[in-house]
């Protein structure tokens, strides 16, 4: 039993038991739609009369429409129901070190509007970008049902206040980006971290194995290392937003390249993108076995390296090999730390899953080898994980119950 926290109970009210009677039947449309009235009333044991109170309110807020008839069980056939197809519902914003990607979707989680900024080395610059895009965004949307807009960011958060504390690869403190556009905009904004706002995909949009599972870990591949952290059905953000950051554990000595704390002993410097470039790089170019984002005699890509290994280039493949294993033995830790019932991998590593992937099971066998519960390591089957992240933090607030 959960020992109740005195500073933030509130006692029941009246419509605590209608608001949890309302998500079931929204979650209801949402994964068994189109679905009748009758049906959804059968299944949850509701009331046939609440279901229609309920399935009335969901209407008039545009959470839900009707569509035609379904098959006859005898008499009049019911009028089904599925989640409103049209318009926009969030706005979501996708930083990364490379560039910001800012999109709107509908409430299934599809993308409708696109569109790609290049990124400011000043924060004030880049606000101006972002909020100039969401206005347009929300202005072009006919329907005018955007609930808010969710910013994904590869920093520390503060979740009370929605600030970015640091962000290591801008060297950006105390960025108010959700205040700045509540302010410009109008629209509630809500930011958390790459690897949390991902893990928040996962649990809304991603494989429906990992959707009901209650317990897993997000790893974020990317410039760096970011981990999610979801317990029974909710982000896990411990004190002032910083769990999660097992990129700074430490997993050996003189790894190929700084972590973005400056140390080269985190799992970040051995197993981000940028280890496996600097692998790379330092067999494939004589001389070179440093960072290749800072003075390298050659650049590459991380998804060039991907492209090599998949077409069979062995310094590639080993590259890819040597970042897995060491993905591996950070995953292996959480596993015997934390035991989830599985660990979804995200980023474009992904696509060399043919690659990495028996390295993970390795790490799995160890876990079983000790007698301690295995967990599933499988790949993100998002796209673009962190893009999804943004948008679910609007899009989860719709369907879940508020977080304790
Ligand atoms: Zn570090």
């Amino acid at each position: 039993m959960r020992r109740i926290d005195l500073t933030k109970a509130q006692t029941a009210r009246s419509s605590t038991i209608r608001d949890i009677n309302r998500q079931i039947v929204l979650n209801y449309v949402r994964d068994r739609g189109p679905i009748s009235r009758a049906d959804i009333a059968r299944i949850t044991e509701l009331q046939r009369s609440t279901v229609s109170t309920i399935v009335e309110e969901l209407k008039s807020e545009g959470l839900i429409e009707e569509i035609g008839a379904g098959a006859s069980t005898g008499g009049r056939r019911p009028t089904l129901l599925r989640l409103r197809a049209a318009g926009a519902t969030a706005i979501g914003v996708d930083i990364k070190p490379s560039s910001t990607t800012i999109a709107t979707s509908d409430l299934m989680g599809r993308v409708i509007l696109r569109e790609e900024l290049p990124n400011s080395s000043r924060p004030d610059e880049m606000s101006a970008r972002i909020i100039e895009c969401v206005r347009d965004f929300a202005a072009r949307d006919e329907t005018g049902t955007v609930a808010g807009v969710g910013v994904s960011i590869p920093g520390l958060i503060d979740p009370d206040t929605g600030r970015a504390i640091y962000i290591p690869f801008f060297k950006w403190r105390d960025w108010a980006i959700a205040e700045e556009i509540e302010r410009a905009t109008g629209l509630v904004a809500r930011v958390d971290n790459d690897a949390n706002a991902a893990a928040l995909a996962e649990l809304w949009f991603g494989r429906p194995e990992i959707g009901d599972s209650r317990d897993f870990i997000m790893v974020l591949v990317a410039e760096g290392i970011g981990t999610g952290i979801v317990f029974d059905g909710q982000i896990y953000r411990g004190e002032r937003g910083a769990a999660g950051e097992f990129g700074h554990m430490i997993v050996g000595q003189h790894a190929p390249v700084a972590c973005s704390c400056g140390n080269h002993d985190c799992w970040e410097a051995f197993s981000s993108e940028r280890a496996t470039v600097a692998r790379y790089l330092g067999r494939t170019t004589p001389g070179v076995g440093g960072d290749a984002g800072e003075g390298g005699a050659r650049h590459i890509s991380f998804s060039e390296v991907v492209e090599r290994a998949l077409g069979g280039e062995q310094a590639a493949i080993d590259s890819l090999t040597e970042t897995a294993h060491f993905l591996g033995v950070g995953v292996s830790n959480m596993i015997v730390g934390l035991s989830p019932e599985s660990v979804v991998i995200g980023g474009q590593i992904t696509r060399a899953w043919s690659i990495v992937s028996a390295l993970f099971e390795e790490t799995i066998q160890r876990s079983v080898r000790r007698g301690l519960p295995s967990a599933r390591i499988v790949a993100s089957t998002l796209n673009e994980p962190t893009l999804m992240g943004a948008i679910s933090l609007v899009l989860a607030r719709k369907f879940g119950l508020p977080e304790d």
